[in-house]
């Protein structure tokens, strides 16, 4: 079938995506669905925050007699660190903060989260994940294929958080999710579901060599179900009820705790830079710049013009792009050349592994008609 290439008129969502559709005006389902669903119920402003009050009210009423009422992790993004420094400084939270080590975090997020938890006097729980055992599990995703090799990572963060509550006892999870840098998601054939075990599973068993023992894994079923309705553990996403745009919450921790900013988000793992810079837009044509600048142009942050003039220079720096193949490669324990053949492969996509995709796109219209999620991925 032969794609003729379609920019949206309003974001610049494109047919990289390739499950876009347009209207007839040539705007984009990523913008419809913002304007129908996220809008409507999207109060960032002080219909939102005395409604938050009452959710951190509720909080610290559960947490009463507990070391914790609520629980972070913190990568040193901007979002989680913003949400940190609300949390205490706004809200009189008491969270646990944790942090977990896959091995790649840049100086700059290593200085980030230690700047924030020294000056707002918390602990920080540090979960190092075995290097080994996130070699083997990253390099099978490199064999396999696929776009979404940032997958072993994200699932450490996604199951370390689980773990952390249910062995804590903490019944509240702050999460830094937010529509206003976010409202535009990443396309599912770019980034899948980080949490499908089938798929997981089937990749690591057909290209892994070793088992993982000690890698903290979370399955769906766990968290989802056995936490959030039989425990009772809630998931809250402060931001969406609070004003919060990019460059008020990076000038903000800039000034009150010397935080510095990354060129790019996700950018405080020096592998999601590598991946996301250079890795998904030259290898499969997808920039996730266009989700973030799409997002930021959907809520009043960026102009159309400015991202369409930030998309034409790409994301990796050319200058240094060999040092990263080599350090990259270095650290995986491979060769240089063996990490450019990975590239070079033919393109797979979730759909060539096992994967219980269905159970996901039934579980996201769940959430979507009861309301908890407005903003699907597709
Ligand atoms: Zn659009």
């Amino acid at each position: 079938m032969a794609h003729i290439y379609q920019i949206c008129s309003q974001c610049v969502m494109d047919t990289s995506d390739s499950n876009i559709a347009f209207d007839e005006s040539g705007v984009c389902d990523h913008c419809n669905g913002f304007k129908s669903d996220v809008l409507p119920n999207w109060h960032p402003n002080e219909r939102g925050a005395s409604i938050f009050r009452e959710i951190a009210d509720e909080i610290k009423l559960l947490g009463i007699g507990k070391e914790f009422d609520c629980i972070i992790g913190m990568s040193g993004g901007l979002d989680s660190s913003y949400l940190l420094h609300l949390a205490v400084t706004q809200f009189g939270l008491r969270p646990l903060v944790f942090h977990v080590d896959g091995g790649w975090n840049t100086d700059i997020a290593v200085n980030n989260i230690q700047v924030l938890v020294e000056k707002l006097g918390l602990e920080l729980y540090t979960e190092v994940i075995n290097w080994e055992e996130m070699r083997d599990f990253q390099l099978s995703f490199f064999k396999s294929g696929v776009p979404h090799l940032d997958l072993p990572q994200d699932h450490a963060f996604v199951a370390t958080l689980y773990h952390f509550a249910n062995k804590h006892n903490i019944k509240v999870i702050l999460n830094g999710g937010n529509y206003s840098t976010e409202c535009v998601r990443n396309p599912l054939e770019w980034l899948y579901y980080g949490t499908d075990m089938a798929q997981i599973r089937d990749i690591h068993h057909r290209f892994g060599t070793m088992p993982l023992r000690t890698y903290p894994f979370s399955s769906v079923l766990f968290h989802k179900v056995y936490l959030r309705y039989l425990k009772g553990v809630k998931v809250v996403k402060p931001l969406n009820y609070l004003p919060y745009t990019k460059d008020m919450a990076s000038k903000t921790l800039a000034e009150t705790y010397g935080w510095q900013p990354y060129p790019q988000k996700h950018f405080e793992s020096r592998f999601t830079r590598f991946y996301e810079g250079y890795w998904l837009p030259t290898r499969f044509g997808y920039d996730t710049r266009r989700v973030q600048f799409s997002s930021l142009i959907l809520t009043g942050q960026m102009t159309r013009e400015k991202a369409i003039e930030l998309l034409k220079k790409p994301a990796f720096n050319p200058a240094t792009i060999d040092e990263d193949f080599e350090y990259i490669a270095t650290k995986l324990r491979i060769s240089v050349d063996e990490l450019r053949g990975y590239h070079q492969m033919p393109l797979k996509s979730y759909r060539d592994y096992k994967n219980r995709e269905w159970m996901f796109n039934l579980g996201a219209k769940v959430l979507k008609t009861l309301g908890v999620e407005r903003a699907l991925k597709r």
